[in-house]
């Protein structure tokens, strides 16, 4: 079932999503549709939205729903029928996910599977407080404790690299309070629908890689 796979990846802040969604499309041919990336877009364009947006992401919050479903599932369905799309960062709370049911159903393109990375809270903390992401390509990178981030440049592409607002300790704290708080009960929803898949996030990138290609029916082999 790879091709035309329509995927949603829930985790907390620091899971691995954007990670893993990128090596997923490795194999795969998906869209990705990332909430976050979208925002931080806007964000550095100076757009009313991403002005909007950035209160919420800098406190560490939740953007408000009448600003983020109505952006979201548009870029959903606007996605040919017969393409799959891996869906990161959305929806992340009840609401959201009862839309973007409503909207899917109304079309028969229901989600394949769900999959949560399941990391836990001192990983999490320890993750966050060491990643720097690319200015340039957005690519995420782990600083070492004592390592010094301005000596380091991209792996990628060789930009600079910069911690986000929103990975500032306070931030982190509220961000996995949201996450516990709001997007937690997202799992019941998907659970009962018998399309959720866990899967532990604490390992390394390439195992939870692995899991998760297993988990969605991916053959490891097949590279496009
Ligand atoms: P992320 O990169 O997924 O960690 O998202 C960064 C920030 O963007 C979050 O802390 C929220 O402020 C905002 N955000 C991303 N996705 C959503 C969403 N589905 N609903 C509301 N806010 C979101």
């Amino acid at each position: 079932m790879a091709q035309g796979l329509r995927l949603v990846l829930i985790g907390p802040p620091g899971a691995g999503k954007g990670t893993q969604a990128q090596l997923l499309r490795e194999h795969v041919d998906l869209a990705h549709i990332s909430s976050g990336d979208l925002f931080r877009h806007h964000l550095r364009q100076g757009t009313p939205l991403g002005l909007r947006a950035k209160e919420y992401m800098n406190r560490g919050e939740l953007v408000p729903d009448e600003v983020t479903i109505d952006i979201i599932l548009g870029k959903v369905m606007s996605i040919p029928d017969d393409d799959g799309f891996i869906l990161d960062g959305f929806p992340r709370n009840r609401n959201q996910a009862q839309e973007l049911d409503k909207k899917l159903t109304a079309e028969s393109r229901n989600l394949d599977k769900v999959v949560h990375i399941d990391v836990s809270e001192p990983a999490l903390l320890r993750r966050l407080g060491g990643r720097y992401i690319c200015r340039a390509c957005q690519s995420p990178h782990a600083i070492g404790l004592g390592e010094d981030a301005s000596a380091r440049t991209c792996d990628q592409c060789g930009g600079e690299l910069y911690q986000r607002d929103d990975d500032a300790p306070a931030a982190v704290k509220k961000r996995i309070q949201v996450y516990n708080d709001e997007t937690m009960p997202v799992l019941g929803f998907y659970r009962k629908r018998g399309v959720l898949v866990e899967v532990p996030g604490d390992d390394t990138i390439a195992e939870v890689n692995k899991q998760i290609m297993a988990a969605v029916d991916v053959p490891t082999a097949r590279k496009l």
